[in-house]
């Protein structure tokens, strides 16, 4: 008999990645999407190899009140990755938080009257851990023990007045407030929890629709004449599924795990990219004539301990960019 697990969101960029992967080490995966009649959502997680065996699809919302006591129930395992990455919405609160905050605490719900979960595995993000008022510069290292500053997040809002960037901060606070919310829970009520708090992901997508952090990327190699003055962790979506696996298989994992290879300003990422591939046209200029925004370093001792050995960022950028081009999201 294989072990069974839950992944929430299911049809998502990293969610897709955790079910092939659990597929391949033999797991009976419960999967739960919004729609799945929605083939855009299932078909790629159809075709995986082993689902016919052993994938189990579930329907289920998180916000709705015990949308997923089906998907848990029976479970050892549940791997809670649901939760909106966009930073186009106009009402945050409706669209980022209640569905990042009620629907963790939702899913964790399931979990705490599912007498067979024996541990979570939460995907959170290394913007719950760095992004506070803290000094950051490329020889600081950030490590799980740090946690980011809410008002610095809402402050942050503010003093930026992009409207992508006042967005992306709400998406950061969705982040901060559904890990604090789930930590609370999880000591209230006694379930075992880890948290996964990796960086930007990148890597092959492996469902047909554009997500999030291969937009990142798609942005600066799809026409953008300047890239943006800001420095982000960036790292390979089969380390941070690895991740997850390996802190609900490994009995003595704990607490947060950063998960983030490196830290590179845009200016760095388009040097990369450029090296890669001499023939894209880039952009050469940064968005503003400030200061360049400081790198900094996260920690990669925790993650190394559950047996994590990082794919370097030119590796993950080559996959991503080959990976939208295959999938014809720009024009060669
Ligand atoms: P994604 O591809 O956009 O996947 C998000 C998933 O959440 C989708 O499957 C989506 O379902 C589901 N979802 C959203 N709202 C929902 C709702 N109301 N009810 C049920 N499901 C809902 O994003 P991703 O990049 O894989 O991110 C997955 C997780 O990793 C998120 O928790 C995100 O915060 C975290 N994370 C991502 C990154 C990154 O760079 N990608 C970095 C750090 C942390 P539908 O398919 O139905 O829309």
């Amino acid at each position: 008999m294989s072990k069974t697990v839950c992944v929430t969101g299911a049809s998502g960029f990293i969610a897709s990645w955790l079910v092939k992967l659990l597929l391949q080490r033999g797991y009976t995966v419960k999967a739960s999407v919004r729609d799945p009649d929605d083939p855009k959502k299932t078909a790629h997680l159809l075709a995986l190899e082993g689902a016919k065996e052993r994938l189990q699809l579930f329907k289920a919302n998180l916000q709705e009140e015990g949308s997923f006591d089906a998907a848990v129930a029976g479970c050892e395992g549940v791997f809670h990755t649901a939760s909106p990455f966009t930073n186009t919405v106009d009402d945050p609160q409706a669209e980022l938080i209640d569905p990042a905050v009620k629907g963790t605490l939702n899913v964790l719900g399931s979990c705490a009257k599912t007498p067979s979960v024996k541990r979570v595995v939460l995907t959170s993000s290394a913007a719950t851990v760095a992004y506070n008022y803290k000094p950051k510069t490329p020889d600081v290292v950030v490590d799980e023990s740090w946690f980011a500053d809410l008002e610095f997040c809402k402050r942050r809002k503010n003093i930026y007045g992009l409207r992508g960037l006042q967005l992306k901060m709400w998406y950061v606070v969705s982040k901060i407030l559904a890990e604090d919310a789930a930590w609370k829970f999880v000591r209230e009520k006694g379930i075992d929890m880890v948290t996964i708090n990796p960086s930007m992901v990148i890597g092959p997508l492996l469902q047909p629709t554009l997500n999030t952090s291969a937009s990142a990327i798609l942005k600066l190699i799809n026409g953008a004449q300047t890239y943006p003055n800001v420095s982000y962790g960036w790292v390979n979506v089969k380390n941070v599924v690895n991740a997850h696996i390996l802190a609900y298989e490994t009995p003595s994992a704990n607490g947060r795990y950063c998960v983030v290879e490196r830290i590179v300003h845009h200016s760095g990422l388009v040097d990369i990219l450029r090296k890669l591939y001499p023939s894209l046209q880039l952009p050469d200029k940064c968005a503003d004539d400030k200061p360049f925004v400081s790198t900094y370093q996260i920690s990669k001792d925790k993650a190394k301990s559950l047996g994590i050995s990082f794919i370097p960022i030119e590796d993950s950028i080559m996959e991503i960019v080959e990976s939208l081009k295959e999938k014809k999201f720009f024009a060669v």
